[in-house]
């Protein structure tokens, strides 16, 4: 297949090309798990679950890396405030420790519930230290680093392609910068590779500064030639990674210099990705990336999503009003990655009556009859999977996608159950199933013979005209969430 994807970098969409044919390296910003998701963070990993799928149908072998943010994520996306973990730990009056591994197995959980692929390295940052420190020991060697006070920074003015990524505006940063910008940087963009614990402060996660990475007088203080130190700290030094560096020491820890794609939201764009690819390609002198992806974002109520309008609702929230991952998933595919979207319970009921009329249409195939071969048999699946995976195809264009399942569903309804081929129905359901990852099968299960015993029951009461048993006939089955439908193309059964 012919995939095009847009590529953030050139603002355009490019037909798609991997380095190794047949294999994608594939890396994706993971969450910092301070806190359970909200239904914006799981938007996107849904996102990036279909591109999986539609690599995968490509046939393309994926390697797939998430990182989980278990550190060094402060609050303001930037180098100042408080660490999001250790913020959430005094919440919860627990550790830096408890809250990652609490909210990452959450994490993993509801994965498993919106039936995403797990990807084949999730790897944590604090078990990626060792690989964050030698990325810093190369950047500076090179010369891309300097130390202040509070830590060790990446000069972006060394890098000269810094603002390409994002088309910033250098001049407008640093005339712009005010209050919030530290002083002691060099430049505004620079961002910290490491961070000293201050000195008032004990970190639940904090890690010694190898001497190797600190400026001179910091590492030779018995060195009478050195100037004195210009921080109040004496080694050991206790650091934390910053955020930007834990992803490109993963990515390349594990996948090499150069990925195939590597996926986030927008607003990674600016920041987080543009730090990703100056120390990335600082230490290699390679392409990071080829392909970057990167999700809108979906607000609630036509709102952004924040804690303190209490907004950000969760998988659990959803359950409570009756609402299953796999309607959020719907809900999601429902809407295309790059388009703002909109969170709003009615467009998550219309999500869930989608998927429940899907659900029938899976059901039908235990209503028709095998092995049927007949000059007027109905054969609903090699142009429709074929449509679906092309509007894939084309920059996961999943509500093009769902469009046409809808459209094949009807078409199958139309039909008289006995001219529907059971084995090409099924073959459609695996199909949806494997590239929008709804899971059709599994949650269609057949009815009892008992149950359908009644239904037989049912239709001949209505033939000998005896309406009071066909009713009661009807109402046992109601019992067992069966409803009997009579269409003009005879009786079919749904899930309630
Ligand atoms: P975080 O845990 O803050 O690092 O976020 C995890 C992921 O969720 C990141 O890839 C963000 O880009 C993404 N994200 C955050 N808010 C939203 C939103 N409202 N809609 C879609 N994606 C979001
Ligand atoms: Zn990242």
């Amino acid at each position: 297949m012919n995939l095009r994807l847009f590529n953030t970098p050139h603002r355009q969409i490019e037909q798609f090309t991997s380095q190794e044919p047949g294999k994608v390296k594939l890396y994706t910003c993971g969450p910092t798990v301070y806190d359970y998701l909200h239904v914006g963070n799981w938007a996107a990993y849904v996102y990036w679950d279909t591109l999986v799928r539609v690599l995968k149908a490509d046939g393309y072998e994926v390697e797939r890396v998430m990182n989980i943010t278990d550190v060094g994520h402060l609050v303001s996306d930037g180098d100042e405030g408080e660490d999001k973990l250790e913020k959430g730990a005094k919440r919860e009056g627990k550790t830096a420790w408890d809250i990652a591994k609490f909210y990452g197995d959450d994490f993993i959980a509801g994965m498993q519930h919106l039936n995403l692929l797990t990807p084949e390295h999730v790897t944590k940052a604090t078990d990626y230290i060792e690989q964050q420190l030698e990325l810093i020991r190369r950047l500076k060697d090179k010369g891309y680093t300097y130390q202040i006070d509070d830590g060790i920074y990446f000069d972006t003015s060394k890098f000269p392609a810094y603002a390409n990524f994002a088309g910033l505006d250098l001049d407008a940063q640093r005339a712009g910068a005010r209050v919030a910008y530290n002083d002691e940087k060099r430049n505004p963009s620079d961002f910290a590779l490491w961070k000293f614990t201050p000195a008032d402060e004990k970190r639940d996660m904090e890690w010694e500064t190898p001497l190797d990475l600190l400026n001179n007088n910091e590492s030779q203080l018995e060195n009478p030639q050195s100037k004195p130190p210009t921080t109040n700290h004496r080694p050991p030094i206790m650091g934390f990674p910053g955020w930007h560096l834990e992803c490109s020491a993963m990515a390349m820890d594990i996948l090499g210099d150069t990925l195939d794609i590597h996926t986030g939201g927008i607003d990674h764009i600016p920041v987080h990705h543009t730090n990703e690819i100056a120390q990335s390609e600082a230490v290699s002198g390679k392409t990071f990336s080829h392909y970057w992806l990167h999700n809108n974002h979906l607000k609630v109520d036509g709102t952004k999503i924040s804690k303190s309008l209490g907004n950000g609702f969760t998988l659990d929230d959803l359950a409570q009003k009756g609402f299953s991952p796999l309607d959020y998933r719907m809900f999601v595919l429902q809407g295309h990655y790059m388009s703002e979207g909109n969170f709003t319970f009615d467009n998550l009921a219309a999500a869930q009556n989608r998927l429940a009329h899907w659900r029938n249409v899976a059901a039908l195939r235990h209503q028709t009859h095998q092995g049927l071969e007949s000059s007027d048999e109905m054969d609903p699946s090699p142009a429709a999977i074929g449509a679906i995976k092309e509007a894939l195809n084309d920059n996961l264009n999943t509500p093009e996608a769902l469009r046409i399942v809808d459209e094949t569903f009807n078409y199958v309804q139309s039909h008289s159950i006995q001219k529907v081929n059971r084995h090409t129905l099924v073959e459609l359901i695996e199909a949806i199933d494997e590239l929008l990852g709804l899971d059709l099968l599994h949650t269609t299960p057949d009815i009892s013979d008992d149950q359908k015993q009644l239904i037989i029951e049912r239709e001949r009461a209505r033939d000998q005209k005896n309406w009071e048993k066909s009713d009661k006939l009807r109402d046992a089955l109601a019992k067992d969430k069966i409803v009997v439908r009579d269409t003009q193309n005879g009786t079919v059964w749904e899930y309630q």
